[in-house]
């Protein structure tokens, strides 16, 4: 029975560990952090994450996804709050039970854990940091001074992965690797339930406050409470009206811009200034490197090979529908390592750069697009086709509903869509001036 390691017992590598297991395979999970089911989760790194079809897919060929969507809060479509504090509903997708679906980060982690601990050939070692590997030998280093060297070794160690810094000073020869940090930081903020749990936004969205050059969003947590998120610059520019985090430092500063930019959320946020200073302002950027493997020793998967910014909700869904593909490459190819590697490279890296790109300019559509007549306009068009032809998906159905389409696929076709409806809805005022059967032959012939 072969014995793979895998490091970092994250999302990724706790599904990971449940698909091995049911290979027959052992499996030791060494993860850096303690035991996350015996600790309080700190704030700072998304509570709750957006779960959507590429991921509930996987979670199904586990038998997980009933359990997860049990205590998830569907999403329907973006609330979008106005600076007046009107708000507007833009829904996902014109079809019916097509939404995302709010989980909570912790909780989807420790089911993992748990149900990949029911293996007898699973073993969980927590505080156990891999510091070293060696790329030659497929030996890691653990913090505790153990060395271990498995059959293989997947690493799922996340955006830092200390196994692709091995590759990269020396371990792989030629090994290609960038790192872009965006401008803008995030801070979680909460929004707690009302005195009888209830809801004080609307449940089933997922609201945005888009201002322009920054933006507040809010999720849905299963016990009544959101949770906020502030993606804001780091560093003001000279523009002295421009906010970022090194403007905000203290009471007034904070409460002056809260009270301006989200006058309706304000009254909900009874911890916000603790919240805000308390909290850690986090880094968001992109990861990308190849090859992912060092031979048959090891490979990346997940964030640790290619970390992207969270605005198309998929860091983790691509991460989930890597392992997916990794266990069909393992059922044709059993245990020879090195081509399972090679192969799963080929397949997936020109689709985790297509959702790496589309993940950044999201952010452009959430923070400014979102708040444009033309782009209101182009997603009313697109829900009016989506009920209208099944035969049509927009850009964000196909990335976030279409399990059975690459993300290289929707990027490309959704962008070619993207610009011919944008540019419709710039000549009309109304979506209704349009005609709907007209329009969807041409988006027809966009292939
Ligand atoms: C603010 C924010 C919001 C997000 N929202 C969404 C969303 O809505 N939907 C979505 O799909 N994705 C979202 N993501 C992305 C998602 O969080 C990641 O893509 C996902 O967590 C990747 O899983 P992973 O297992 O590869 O890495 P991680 O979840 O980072 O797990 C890595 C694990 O490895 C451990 N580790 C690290 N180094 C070592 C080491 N040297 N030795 C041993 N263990 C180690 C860590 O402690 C951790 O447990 C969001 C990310 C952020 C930052």
């Amino acid at each position: 029975m072969p014995k793979v390691a895998i490091i970092g017992a994250g999302l990724a590598g706790s599904l990971l560990a449940i698909y091995l297991a049911k290979r027959g395979m052992k499996v030791d999970v060494y993860e850096a952090r303690g035991d996350m089911r015996n600790e309080k989760v700190s704030a700072g790194r998304s509570i709750n994450l957006a779960l959507s079809d590429r991921g509930i897919a996987a979670l199904r060929e586990v038998g997980m996804d009933e359990y997860m969507l049990s205590e998830a809060v569907p999403m329907y479509g973006r609330m979008i709050h106005s600076v007046a504090g009107e708000t507007t509903l833009l829904p996902y997708s014109g079809r019916e039970g097509e939404y995302i679906n709010s989980v909570s980060r912790a909780g989807l982690n420790i089911a993992l854990i748990n149900a990949a601990e029911k293996y007898e050939g699973v073993a969980f070692d927590f505080s156990e940091r891999c510091i070293a590997f060696d790329c030659d030998r497929g030996e890691a280093t653990l913090s505790s001074g153990r060395k271990v060297t498995p059959s293989t070794t997947i690493a799922t160690d996340g955006a830092g992965s200390a196994v692709r810094d091995a590759m990269l000073r020396g371990g792989v020869d030629r090994f290609d690797f960038s790192q872009k940090w965006l401008e803008h930081g995030y801070k979680e903020l909460h929004i707690p339930p009302g005195p009888n749990g209830e809801f004080l936004l609307e449940k089933n969205a997922l609201h945005i406050w888009p201002r322009h050059k920054f933006m507040m969003i809010a999720l849905p947590n299963f016990d009544g409470s959101f949770t906020c998120t502030l993606f804001l610059a780091h560093r003001s520019t000279t523009d002295l009206d421009e906010p970022a985090f090194d403007r905000l430092t203290d009471n007034k500063a904070v409460i002056e811009f809260f009270d301006r930019e989200f006058t309706d959320a304000v009254p909900l946020m009874p911890t916000l200034l603790e919240d805000f200073f308390t909290n850690p302002t986090g880094n968001l950027g992109t990861v990308k490197c190849f090859p992912w493997n060092a031979r048959g020793n090891a490979l990346l998967l997940g964030d640790s090979a290619h970390a992207v910014v969270p605005f198309y909700g998929q860091g983790m869904n691509c991460a989930f529908e890597d392992v997916r593909v990794l266990d069909q490459l393992i059922e044709n190819h059993g245990t020879e390592w090195e081509t399972i590697y090679k192969r799963f490279g080929k397949l997936r890296k020109v689709n985790t750069d297509a959702i790496a790109d589309m993940a950044e300019e999201n952010f452009y559509e959430m923070r400014d697009a979102t708040a444009d007549p033309v782009f209101v306009r182009k997603r009313e068009l697109e829900t009016k086709l989506e009920q209208t032809y099944p035969d049509y998906f927009s850009k964000y159905s196909m990335v976030t509903f279409r399990e059975d389409l690459p993300y290289s696929v929707a990027k490309a076709k959704g962008n070619a869509q993207d610009q011919f409806l944008m540019n419709v809805c710039a000549e009309v005022g109304s979506v209704k001036e349009l005609d709907i059967s007209r329009i969807h032959e041409e988006v027809k012939k966009i292939g």
